[in-house]
C-alpha cells in the first residue's frame, strides 16, 4: 500500500509563507491624496510580509495611484462608494471585515491617528480579536512592542489571536519611498448599509505651513506665551525656519490656538530633526508627545523647568526677548 504525504516543494512553501503572513493596510487620505503617516505604516507593515493596501473614499482612483507607486506594496484595492464619506467606522468596518475574509489576511495595520483609533477597536470588536494599539516595534509575525504609561515603560506584546489588528505610530517608521509599481483591483463588494452614524461636515484648519506629524522642525508654545495672539511670535519664526506650529495642552485648554496643534498623549506624536519648546514646563504627558525629537530645544526663563532634562539645548530667557531675536537672526541668512 502507498500512502501519499503532502510534501510541499519549494515553490509552494513560498507561497503558503506568503499567503499565510499577508498584511493588508487601511490608507488614510481626503479622496485627492494619502496622509503621510500612511506611508509609515506601509514600512511597518512590510516587516510582517507581502504589503496590500485598502483605499476606501468617495472618488478616490487618485490615492490608488499613488499608493501604487509605493514602495513595497504588491496590490491595491479600491473600494469607492458614497457611504465612505467622511471615513466613518460605522461603514468602514463592514468592508473591512469582507476583504479579510477574501484575502485571508493575518495583519491588518493602519496609522495611529484619528481614523486608525476610532477604526481599529471597532473592527477588532467585530472580529473578537483584541486590537494592538501604537506599536513602536515589530519583533516577529506575532510580536510587537508599544509603550505604556505616558511613554514612560516600553511593553512586548505576544498576540495569540489569528487576525492582528494593529495600530502603528507613525514616528517609530521611517516613511516608506516611492518607487513602486502595484497592481490594483476593486475590494469585494458589500452592501454597506450604515444606519448608526451619519456624515454631516468638516471643518479643517488651512494652513501653508507643514503638517504637525511629518514637519522637520515643529515649534510649540505653552502657556508660557499668555495668549493665542502672542502665538504670532512662534508664526513668524515658523514661517522662516519652514516650520509647523504646536501647543501644549495647557495652551489648548487656555483657548490660544485649536486643540489639533496640541501635542502630547492626548494629543499628536511628533518626531522632527528639530523641536523647539516655548514657555513649556516639560510635564511628562507633553513629553510623551515629541521627546523621541532628534534634537531638542528649550526657551524657558526658569532654569529648574523639566524641559530643561530632555532638551540638548536650553536657553534660559523671557520668551518675548528670545523669540523675537531669533527670527531677526534666522531672518538675515
Ligand atoms: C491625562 C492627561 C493627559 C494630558 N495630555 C497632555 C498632552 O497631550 N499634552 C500636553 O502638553 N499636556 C498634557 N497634559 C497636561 C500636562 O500635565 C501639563 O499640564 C501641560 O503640559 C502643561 O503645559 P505647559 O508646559 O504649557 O504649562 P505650564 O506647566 O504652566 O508651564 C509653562 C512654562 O512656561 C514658562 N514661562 C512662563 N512665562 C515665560 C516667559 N515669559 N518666557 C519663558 N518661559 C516662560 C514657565 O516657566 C513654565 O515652565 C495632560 C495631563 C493629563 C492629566
Amino acid at each position: 500500500m502507498f500512502v501519499r504525504c503532502f510534501k510541499p516543494n519549494l515553490r509552494e512553501s513560498v507561497l503558503f509563507f506568503h499567503r499565510f503572513k499577508s498584511t493588508l493596510v487601511i490608507v488614510e487620505h481626503d479622496n485627492q491624496k494619502l496622509v503621510p503617516i500612511t506611508l509609515n505604516t506601509i514600512t511597518a507593515a512590510s516587516k510582517l510580509g507581502e504589503v496590500s493596501c485598502l483605499v476606501a473614499g468617495t472618488k478616490c482612483t487618485k490615492v490608488v495611484e499613488e499608493v501604487k507607486k509605493v514602495n513595497g506594496v504588491k496590490k491595491v484595492l479600491l473600494a469607492d462608494n458614497d457611504v465612505f464619506k467622511g471615513f466613518l467606522p460605522e461603514a468602514l468596518t463592514p468592508l473591512i471585515i469582507a476583504t479579510q475574509k477574501q484575502f485571508n489576511f493575518t495583519h491588518i495595520l493602519v496609522g495611529a491617528s484619528s481614523l486608525g483609533k476610532s477604526l481599529i477597536p471597532r473592527v477588532a470588536a467585530k472580529m473578537d480579536v483584541a486590537p494592538i494599539s501604537e506599536i513602536i516595534g515589530i519583533k516577529d509575525k506575532d510580536t510587537f512592542v508599544r509603550t505604556i504609561y505616558a511613554g514612560n515603560a516600553v511593553l512586548t506584546l505576544k498576540s495569540r489571536d489569528p487576525v492582528k489588528l494593529i495600530t502603528v505610530r507613525g514616528t517609530a517608521f521611517e516613511a516608506a519611498a516611492m518607487g513602486g509599481s502595484a497592481s490594483s483591483e476593486n475590494a469585494p463588494s458589500v452592501d454597506v448599509k450604515n444606519t448608526l452614524s451619519e456624515f454631516i461636515s468638516q471643518q479643517l484648519s488651512k494652513s501653508d505651513r507643514p503638517e504637525l506629524t511629518s514637519a522637520r522642525v515643529v515649534i510649540s508654545g505653552g502657556r508660557g506665551m499668555k495668549n493665542g495672539e502672542n502665538f504670532k511670535l512662534l508664526y513668524d519664526l515658523a514661517d522662516k525656519m519652514n516650520a509647523a506650529v504646536g501647543a501644549s495642552r495647557a495652551a489648548v485648554d487656555a483657548g490660544f490656538v485649536p486643540n489639533d496643534m496640541q501635542i502630547g498623549q492626548t494629543g499628536k506624536i511628533v518626531a522632527p530633526d528639530l523641536y523647539i519648546a516655548v514657555g513649556i514646563s516639560g510635564a511628562i504627558q507633553h513629553l510623551a508627545g515629541m521627546k523621541d525629537s532628534k534634537v531638542i530645544v528649550a526657551i524657558n526663563k526658569d532654569p529648574e523647568a523639566p524641559i530643561f532634562q530632555v532638551a540638548d539645548f536650553g536657553l534660559v530667557q523671557d520668551l518675548f526677548k528670545a523669540v523675537p531675536e531669533m527670527t531677526a537672526l534666522v531672518s538675515k541668512k
